[in-house]
């Protein structure tokens, strides 16, 4: 499928949407387009040779300042590729009602073809050539991590910002995504992974969506197959295990692996990093390819790797009720229609992983703030709840039990604020997204749901605004 464009199959799961609004057509073409498309070639010396470097920014829109969006590194990375990422995280952004426009950075290299000084060297080119256009400020253009990138890269790219803006008191805020020491948050880095959890969990808590699929309500139980084991995959396929479900198939770039029973995601993990593989991991099949845990007996598939895995040839082998799309765009508007067709549920990419974003906007603010969450109230609420339960206990001539009154007692600390922050924004979207579709039976699924509830946020951004005479 060479000739696929997933900047098409984006502007498709658009035109689907937007028949259900009531938009001017020019509003919802300035939504669609791409508002600024930034191709650059830098040389980067490696070893005795000069190497030319293709890398990308793509803002796909500017109705909120700053943009967002992380950035690739792949040998895979394109213009297409990038401009759709970009478009996702507009309407990401306004799902989950966080304050940005889209944007997405992307550069073309294989990361594992070059040592960290080398790729050092990249990530600080490509940062001054940021720079250097307007591309990046906390005010600006804010990138993070995504596939082949990590708190690694954000620490150079703060780093080079930071140098070459001295006396930016926000400058810090000019990437998302950081090291803790650095600038970042606590929870940021399993943010994805527990966002794409709690979304999923409330899901399975709506008794009339779980009793047309025919499963069981709640999480305990659930036979889940989550395919790759990046930072996304490997979360999420944590917080379920956590949470009572049985992982049965887990994959990686070498093949996949199946057990009915469940596998322990830590020790397939563990043995991976000892045999460099997850094949052969005791007690569970052997599957050769990455995809055939795509077609694995389960409840819910997570697609939590690349685009475009399940299309119109693989869909009809696909056996799960619910798909969770971790990653962004695995499903092309083919392996749409065929779910569609046989009521399995989609849960869209672009509200399902907006936990990483979601908390990058916690960052962000903390960045801007100059103080870390739960500094000033901590202590404050740990003294008050003493005091309450003091209070209660004397008026009771009873003690509460000492793992309670922990719980009780404890006044949060930044990770406590960033989970529930998140837990709550994702249990608004999920709410927000089935109203719009249970109000509106004509949609044919939650991703044209969740389109429609992002078009209207940003037309009504256009709108109010107004255009630019
Ligand atoms: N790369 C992530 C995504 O696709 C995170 C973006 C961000 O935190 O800005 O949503």
């Amino acid at each position: 499928m060479s000739d696929y464009s997933f900047f098409g199959a984006v502007e498709k799961s658009f035109d689907k949407a937007a028949q259900f609004t009531t938009w001017d057509p020019g509003i919802l073409e300035q939504i669609k387009q791409c508002n600024a498309v930034y191709r650059m070639h830098f040389p980067v010396k490696i070893g005795d040779k000069v190497e030319v470097i293709k890398a990308y920014r793509v803002q796909h829109s500017h109705h909120k300042l700053p943009c967002k969006g992380g950035i690739r590194f792949a040998l895979s990375v394109n213009l297409d590729e990038v401009m759709a990422l970009a478009a996702l995280m507009t309407y990401k952004c306004a799902i989950v009602n966080v304050p940005f426009a889209g944007a997405k950075g992307g550069i073309t290299i294989d990361p594992k073809k070059y040592t960290p000084y080398e790729l050092e060297k990249i990530t600080r080119r490509y940062t001054s050539e940021l720079i250097k256009k307007n591309f990046i400020g906390p005010g600006i253009d804010v990138p993070a991590p995504d596939y082949g990138t990590g708190e690694r890269e954000m620490a150079w790219i703060v780093d080079t910002y930071t140098s070459m803006r001295p006396g930016e008191i926000d400058g810090l805020g000019c990437v998302t995504g950081k090291p803790v020491t650095q600038g970042g948050v606590r929870g940021r880095r399993e943010a994805t992974g527990l966002g794409v959890f709690f979304g999923l969990r409330e899901v399975l808590s709506m008794k009339d969506v779980m009793d047309k699929l025919g499963l069981p309500v709640g999480v305990e139980g659930k036979r889940v197959v989550v395919q790759g084991l990046g930072n996304v995959g490997y979360h999420t396929a944590k917080f379920f295990q956590e949470h009572g479900a049985k992982i049965v198939g887990l994959s990686e770039y070498e093949g996949a692996i199946y057990n009915m029973d469940g596998l322990d995601v830590d020790k397939v993990v563990e043995h991976r990093k000892t045999k460099g593989s997850l094949l052969n991991f005791p007690g569970s099949t052997n599957f050769a390819k990455n995809t055939d845990a795509l077609e694995m007996e389960c409840d819910i598939l997570i697609p939590a790797a690349l685009e475009n895995v399940i299309n119109g040839q693989n869909a009809p082998n696909v056996k799960a009720k619910i798909i969770g799309e971790a990653a962004n765009g695995p499903l092309t508007p083919e392996a749409d229609e065929n779910f569609a067709k046989r009521g399995i549920l989609v849960v869209p990419d672009m509200y399902l992983n907006a936990g990483g974003v979601t908390v990058s906007y916690f960052e962000w603010l903390k960045n801007l703030s100059h103080v870390r969450y739960g500094r000033m109230e901590k202590r404050f609420t740990e003294n008050l709840n003493t005091h309450i339960l003091g209070q209660i206990e004397d008026l009771t001539g009873k003690k509460v039990e000492s793992k309670e009154k922990e719980l009780i007692l404890h006044g949060p600390e930044e990770v406590d604020l960033v989970r529930s922050g998140l837990e709550e924004t994702m249990i608004t979207a999920t709410r927000e997204i089935m109203e719009v579709w249970k109000k509106n039976p004509q949609i044919p699924d939650m991703r044209t749901a969740a389109y429609v509830v992002a078009i209207n946020k940003v037309g009504t951004s256009y709108a109010e605004l107004g255009i630019f005479p």
